[in-house]
């Protein structure tokens, strides 16, 4: 009988609490949707590519990432007199609003780094200006290269060098070189 009655108890006890149990579950999703909600709406937030306080080189942005949906290299040599002139490490790279442009250098190499969140094409005058604004070093710009690319003198200007992907180019302020790069190796991969 006692066992009846206990069993009787427990039962209601738990009739009772089963609604309870719901209301708490749908409580605690809704918690945990409102959570979810709040993380997705601040990681958009963190996700925003743009940079604050960055200026469009010829409508290049400075992105707070690097992109591989588009991302091929081209090699640039420079020669001043014949001495081979270096291409500084982060051309391009802003350290204060951590951002990149589209166009830029991460070493010493020559390397230029395309890198754009669609496919399109750019130019040297491009990377050029992005040099200008972003780092120092630059060749005379009281005179006109001879422009080659691949070991081929070319009729385009600075501004008008288009930068395809594996592109060897090299400029010639004065004197030319007395090896004239045709190609340059690129680390596999790049
Ligand atoms: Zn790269």
């Amino acid at each position: 009988m006692g066992k009846n009655k206990d069993a009787g108890f427990d039962k209601k006890h738990n009739d009772e609490k089963r609604p309870r149990k719901t209301r708490n579950k749908i409580i605690a999703i809704a918690i945990i949707a409102a959570i979810v909600a709040t993380l997705v709406v601040a990681l958009s937030k963190l996700d925003n590519t743009k940079a604050d306080n960055t200026v469009l080189i010829d409508g290049i942005e400075c992105d707070t990432t690097e992109y591989v949906t588009f991302h091929v290299h081209a090699h640039l040599d420079i020669f001043v007199d014949s001495h081979p002139l270096t291409v500084p490490a982060f051309i391009g790279i802003e350290n204060n609003n951590h951002c990149l442009y589209w166009l830029h250098t991460h070493s010493t190499d020559g390397v230029i780094h395309i890198e754009s969140p669609k496919e399109r094409g750019f130019t040297l005058g491009q990377f050029f200006d992005i040099w200008q604004s972003t780092s120092k070093g630059m060749p005379p710009n009281d005179q006109d290269p001879i422009i080659y690319v691949n070991g081929k003198v070319v009729t385009t200007s600075l501004k008008d060098t288009p930068l395809y992907a594996h592109d060897e180019i090299t400029l010639v302020y004065g004197n030319p070189p007395i090896n004239m790069p045709s190609f340059y190796q690129f680390p596999e991969g790049e």
